[in-house]
């Protein structure tokens, strides 16, 4: 069956008075029907913009100038293009915490102190699906007690500012799961916690899933999460997709650069196992200094000279939903030594 959410050529750039920011530039994504897919990249990579360009939640003046979001969830026969829908239209406002839901990295900056976290969930609930007030607050407290939260009729009661930190990303959780979504996007949504709290956030996010069938785009810098709930990953860079494929085979054997950096910069885990921790060369630049060629040459270290500073890397596609854009791959471009297959 064709995925859930096709994403194809997403741009979505930013027009300000120094120029033209490119922050998505050409990304390739798909999520299937109860999969996990993981993108990963360091701060700057362009993951949250894309996430916020599915459901239409990006900051002025950035806005989608290219590319479809098919979007096959609810009970549509044919898919929507989300990245044609008014940001600010009816029709993008059902779907976003009806059938796709975000769960941000700040629960606090999510939750509106003025209202309590009830007030919240049965107003969310009651957007999107026909409930009295009396069965919108059942339902509420049903899904506070569900996302692990003690008390829960107590608490229904209570504001942002009473509860922890953990608690309000509890909180979240049960708002954008309300509604049943058919896929959830969660941008970073543990990296304020401490580790344990994170750790029950994982599990909690994974036992929903098991029982809801929904599937998760979890954006994220963390490697030893993706290990933890991916089943493919898609690693971005500068605004474009470098590398995606099932998350064995990312780990096992990533076939770009920048991935394997990325792995290498992680001391417990794929090739920099029993290695010293290497940091990556530089940092990621601004988008609007995004190099010639290859993005990513000026950190690399199998950057070919002549070649990478001013070819833009083709996709190789390696199999079903694996692909790397790097010249290494590309026959006549990279050096005969790196050839695909003629990895170890
Ligand atoms: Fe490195 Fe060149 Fe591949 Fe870019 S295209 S990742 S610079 S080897
Ligand atoms: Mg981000």
């Amino acid at each position: 069956p064709p995925p859930l959410l096709e994403i194809s050529g997403l741009r979505t750039h930013f027009t300000t008075r120094e120029g033209v920011v490119k922050a998505v530039d050409g990304v390739d994504l798909a999520v299937g029907e109860r999969r996990t897919v993981c993108v990963v990249g360091e701060s700057g990579c362009g993951k949250s913009v894309t996430a916020r360009s599915i459901l239409g939640l990006v900051d002025r003046p950035g806005e989608i100038t290219g590319g479809s979001i098919l979007w096959r969830g609810g009970d549509r026969t044919s898919p929507v293009d989300l990245a044609k829908l008014d940001p600010h239209g009816e029709e993008l406002r059902r779907i976003r915490g009806g059938e796709i839901s975000m769960v941000f990295q700040e629960p606090m900056a999510s939750l509106s102190p003025m209202y309590t976290i009830g007030d919240q969930l049965t107003e969310t609930i009651r957007l999107h699906l026909p409930m009295t007030k009396a069965e919108a607050k059942d339902h509420a407290i049903a899904m506070l007690r569900k996302v692990g939260i003690p008390k829960p009729e107590q608490r229904f009661n209570a504001y942002s500012f009473q509860l922890s930190g953990g608690m309000c990303q509890r909180a979240m959780i049960a708002i954008a799961l309300a509604c049943g979504p058919g896929l959830l996007i969660a941008d970073e949504p543990t990296t304020a916690l401490d580790v344990t709290i994170q750790a029950r956030i994982l599990d909690l996010i994974a036992s929903l899933q098991e029982s809801s069938g929904m599937s998760v785009m979890f954006i994220t810098h963390d490697l030893g999460v993706v290990a933890e709930i991916a089943d493919e990953v898609v690693v971005m860079y500068l605004g474009t997709v470098v590398e995606r494929g099932p998350v064995d085979e990312i780990f096992h054997d990533p076939k770009h650069p920048y991935t394997q950096a990325l792995l290498d910069s992680v001391p417990a885990m794929g090739q920099g196992r029993g290695q010293r921790l290497r940091q990556i060369r530089g940092r990621v630049p601004h988008p609007s200094e995004r190099a010639e060629g290859c993005p990513f040459h000026p950190r690399c270290d199998s950057a070919i000279a002549g070649v990478c500073d001013t070819t833009e890397p083709p996709e190789t596609v390696f199999g079903p939903d694996r692909t790397a854009r790097c010249v290494l791959y590309t026959p006549g471009l990279g050096t005969p030594g790196n050839v695909p297959g003629d990895t170890d």
